[in-house]
């Protein structure tokens, strides 16, 4: 696990000024868009309150607590996410119950809110009387998209921290601070819109494999050699494969068809799949700039198919019959 900060810029700066100045706030409420790394610097900064290390800047990733935390059971930290549509009241209570419980004796106890705005007013109003009448000091950290969309009793008690949607740019610096080879890095930071989602695919065993699959389908649909829809049946439906992998696997095959629309505009400076290049170019030289703008169109529609639970099988089967231009 890296011990910096997820999102560099205003949210970590804000953070570490309380970290630094032991001035932490009862509720904070972090607002922005997804993928702009919310949870994941909820995650960091509930570890450096917890963190034993108190004061500094970021948690120190070795102490008890740190590594708790690592492996998601610290018992003084609580995630509260909706339960069906909405947070309930009973959500909330249940987690008093469980902190007056178990404890690992940290100085304060931690809860995260994702989506705050699906608590019911019920269960927001147990939580804001939690916070101001503490047995043990208590942080929670509310996560949302919009303002607008919570309670103003919730607002005005939360210190708001922003957030904007985050650049492929520092993605990729993050995961390189992991130990992610450069181009890998480069690749899932575009493909993928938030650095949990980026690292998540480079760990996962599929990565090489979709990407293997990428540069093959491409060479079959633009050589006219091979037998793309074997291909696609032979490697896509199978068992191993989860919904999320053939998301994955499209999302890596837009940005492929996106680097030859940059190849072709002589953007090469732009291209993600930069180990390709000389695949990219050659292939790039056998289709028009508008053929790749729909290209790219016929992928991200298949994506979009496949999310409203159309038939996988025949929607890859027509994606690489358009993609031949039958
Ligand atoms: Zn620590």
């Amino acid at each position: 696990m890296s011990l910096n900060w997820p999102v560099a810029g205003v949210p970590a700066k804000m953070l570490q000024n309380m970290l630094t100045s032991g001035r932490l706030a009862h509720a904070y409420l972090f607002l922005g868009p997804e993928g702009a790394g919310m949870r994941e610097t909820a995650l960091h900064f509930a570890k450096a309150i917890l963190c034993e290390q108190t004061g500094e800047r970021r948690p120190c990733g070795s102490c008890v607590h740190c590594r708790r935390v690592d492996s998601g059971n610290h018992p003084d930290l609580a995630w509260l996410e909706p339960n069906g549509q909405t947070i309930k009241i009973q959500q909330i209570r249940d987690i008093q119950k469980s902190f007056a419980l178990k404890s690992l004796e940290a100085v304060r106890k931690v809860y995260i809110v994702t989506h705050a705005e699906q608590m019911t007013p019920e269960a927001a109003n147990a939580l804001l009387k939690f916070l101001e009448e503490p047995s043990t000091p208590v942080v929670a950290i509310l996560i949302a998209r919009q303002k607008s969309s919570l309670l103003p009793t919730v607002i005005s008690r939360c210190q708001i921290v922003p957030f904007d949607r985050i650049d492929p740019a520092s993605i990729q610096r993050a995961l390189q601070a992991d130990g992610v080879p450069a181009g890998k890095a480069r690749l899932l930071s575009y493909v993928k819109e938030s650095i949990g989602s980026a690292r998540k695919f480079s760990e996962h065993e599929k990565f090489a494999e979709i990407a293997n699959l990428v540069v093959q389908l491409s060479e079959e649909i633009q050589s006219k050699r091979g037998n793309p829809l074997f291909l696609i049946q032979d490697k896509i439906h199978k068992p191993g494969w989860a919904f999320d992998d053939v998301g994955s696997f499209l999302d890596c095959l837009a940005w492929w068809y996106r680097d030859l629309l940059n190849a072709k505009l002589d953007l090469t400076d732009r291209i993600v799949y930069e180990s390709q290049m000389s695949r990219i170019q050659s292939q790039a030289a056998s289709y028009r700039v508008e053929d790749l703008v729909q290209m790219v169109e016929i992928v991200l529609s298949t994506k979009k198919r496949l999310q409203s639970h159309a038939n996988q099988q025949l929607a890859l089967e027509h994606m690489v019959l358009r993609l031949q231009g039958e």
